[in-house]
Parts: C-alpha cells; structure tokens; sequence
C-alpha cells in the first residue's frame, strides 16, 4: 500500500506525504504534511504570547546557567565552601545515594581503581594527606603493620581494615592518637624533631593467631609512640 488516509481531512494521499512517527505502527503520522503544517500555523498564531512568554523564558534560563557557570568558575573556593555545607547538611541522603549507585554498578568501585588516572589521584592525595594529617599517617601506618603481622603468620584476613579487625572505633582511635600528636616522647621527654615509632608493649612477634594479632594491635591495650632511639633500645624486650 502506497497511500494513506488522513485522519484530519479524510482524504488517501501517498505515503511521502506524511511525517514520520516512530510512536505509530506503521511509522507514520496519522495527519497528512499539509494537516500538520496548517494546524501548526493556526496553533502559532493562537498562542502568540504564551509561545513569546516561553522563548523569554527558555531564553532567560540559559543566560543564568551560563552566567552560574561562570561565577563557579570564577569562585571555586566559594563552590567548594558551599557544596561542604551542603554535603554536612545532606550526610544521610548522600550516602543512600551512593549505596543506590553501587548497588546498582556492583563493579565500579573495583574498576575505577583500577585506571592509572585514579591511581595517580590516590598516590598524590595520600601524599598530600601523610604530611598534613597526623592521625591518618598513623592509621595508614597501624593498617600496613597490622597486615604485615596478619600475613606473617598466615592469615586469611589481610585484608581486613583496621577498625573492623580490631574492633575499635574511629573516636576510640582519634582518642589514642591525640595523647601522641604534638608531645615530646613519653619514656624520656625527647622533643618531636626525632621520629616517633610505634611500640607495642608487649611484643607483637609473639603472635600467632589472628586472636594474638587482634590483641596485641589493640592501640588502646598495647600500643604507644615513643622516639626511635627508645624504641631501638627497646628491641623485642616486653
Ligand atoms: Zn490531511
Ligand atoms: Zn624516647
């Protein structure tokens, strides 16, 4: 069949006389091109001020993303300030929508720090981070020496973070490190321009089970910071 009929003027015109229409079976509109045009006509010049209202409008939006567009760009202290704001404000709603994102995209996390870019961000951060957040460093240095104790004795939880395997929490450990942050070295009074180690008081290569390992990592229980002279001198003596 080559011709249609139009709904509008009832008459069988070819096929090519019709727009398409994806929403129709047969891909076609159910008004001829004549129909259409005409009514578009009549439709403009019935509704000139609503259509002029809506070019103002379309148009006025476009001039305030663009002029937001470029005050952000101009301010990116003052975005960054207010999306900190924000996001303190929002804690709960952020982080449902991101359970949703990775519920949804189980394997991005994995991927994504896969890619040498992200890898590159994390190196430079934590970089950044070791030099300017004490507690971190701390953390990530308990974190390589608890996995380093885990594997020796042949644990199947290396991988386990910190927190979680001890059973400690991030204010429990805030607390612990802030006695050590910023003072001289507890056994003899050595001021801060010495490094400072971490010493578990009773001797973590006694340990050989995860149980041990649990116990002896406690920072809480059996770990304290004291100057690398004390510590040497220290060795393996409990
Ligand atoms: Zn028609
Ligand atoms: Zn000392």
């Amino acid at each position: 069949m080559k011709t249609k009929i139009c709904s509008k003027c009832n008459t069988f015109k070819n096929k090519t006389e019709f727009y398409k229409n994806k929403n129709n079976s047969d891909g076609l509109c159910c008004w001829c091109k004549e129909c259409c045009k005409r009514y578009g006509k009549q439709y403009r010049i019935n509704n000139v001020e609503y259509l002029k209202q809506q070019k103002k409008k379309y148009y006025k939006q476009i001039e305030v993303q663009q002029s937001q567009k470029c005050w952000k760009n101009n301010n990116p202290d003052k975005v960054k300030q207010y999306y900190k704001i924000w996001s303190d404000k929002n804690k709960e709603k952020i982080k449902q929508k991101n359970k949703r994102f990775h519920n949804n995209n189980p394997t991005y996390s994995i991927e994504y720090r896969q890619l040498p870019e992200s890898k590159e961000l994390r190196r430079k951060r934590n970089s950044n981070r070791r030099l300017t957040d004490p507690i971190w460093r701390l953390h990530k240095n308990l974190s390589s020496l608890l996995r380093y104790h885990l594997k020796r004795i042949g644990s199947s939880k290396d991988n386990i973070p910190l927190f979680k395997f001890l059973d400690i929490t991030a204010k429990e450990f805030d607390d612990w490190a802030l006695q050590y942050i910023d003072k001289p070295c507890l056994l003899c009074g050595t001021s801060l321009d010495v490094t400072f180690e971490v010493d578990h008081i009773e001797p973590i290569s006694r340990a050989k089970t995860d149980e041990d390992v649990k116990r002896l990592s406690n920072p809480i229980d059996n770990l304290r910071m004291i100057c690398k002279p004390c510590n040497r001198a220290k060795g393996s003596k409990y």
